[in-house]
C-alpha cells in the first residue's frame, strides 16, 4: 500500500471513528474470518501466526487503534476454535495496550453466556463480552446497550439475528473492504 493510500485509509477510518463517537457506540464487536482478516481459515489455520497475520487487513489496523483511543472497546466475536491463534495475530498487529483490552469469544469453551438474551448467532458472545465489560469498570467504558453495540461481520446470517435483536450491524463485503467505513457514516 502507498504511503498516500494509507494516509487516505487512515482518514477515512477516522471519519468513521468520530461517526461512531457521535452516535455514542462504544463497543465494536468484529468477527475474525473474512472479516478482520482476508481469508476464511475455518478454525484449522495450519500455517504460523506471522503467515496468518499477513491476511489482517490494514483498514481494521487503523479502525482498531482508533476506536480504542477514543475509549470504544472492541471484541472479536468468532465461531474458530482457534482463539489463541487469533490471540497471537492482534499481538503481532497492534501495540500490547491495545491487544490486551480486546477480549476474544471463539468456540471455545472458555467463556459461557448465562443471561437471558438472545443466544443465535452472535449475540450470545457480544453479551459475553459486555458482561466483562461491565465487571470491569477500569476499562473505562460506561454502560453498554444494544443501541451503543455495533456488530460488523461478513455473514448475513449474523447481520441480520443482530438487527432483529435491536443491536447495531454493519454487514461487511468481504470484496470491498472500505465501504464498511460508508455505511458507518451512514448510520443514524
Ligand atoms: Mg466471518
Amino acid at each position: 500500500m502507498s504511503a498516500a493510500s494509507t494516509d487516505c485509509l487512515e482518514r477515512k477510518c477516522a471519519a468513521a471513528v468520530q461517526k461512531l463517537v457521535d452516535l455514542k457506540i462504544n463497543f465494536l464487536a468484529i468477527d475474525f474470518d473474512q472479516t478482520m482478516i482476508d481469508i476464511h481459515t475455518g478454525g484449522r489455520w495450519k500455517g504460523t501466526t506471522a503467515e496468518l497475520n499477513e491476511h489482517m487487513r490494514p483498514l481494521f489496523l487503523h479502525l482498531v487503534t482508533l476506536a480504542t483511543a477514543n475509549s470504544i472497546r472492541v471484541a472479536i466475536v468468532t465461531f474458530s476454535c482457534q482463539t489463541d491463534k487469533i490471540r497471537e495475530v492482534l499481538e503481532l498487529s497492534y501495540n500490547s495496550t491495545i491487544a490486551d483490552l480486546i477480549p476474544i469469544r471463539g468456540c471455545d469453551k472458555t467463556w459461557s453466556y448465562e443471561g437471558c438474551g438472545m443466544k443465535c448467532g452472535k449475540q450470545q458472545h457480544m453479551a459475553s463480552v459486555v458482561e466483562e465489560l461491565q465487571r470491569k469498570p477500569m476499562l473505562g467504558v460506561g454502560e453498554v446497550t444494544k443501541r451503543s453495540t455495533l456488530l460488523i461481520d461478513d455473514d448475513p446470517k449474523n447481520i441480520r439475528m443482530c438487527l432483529k435483536d435491536g443491536v447495531r450491524g454493519v454487514w461487511f463485503n468481504p470484496r470491498d473492504g472500505e465501504r464498511l467505513l460508508d455505511d458507518i457514516l451512514r448510520l443514524k
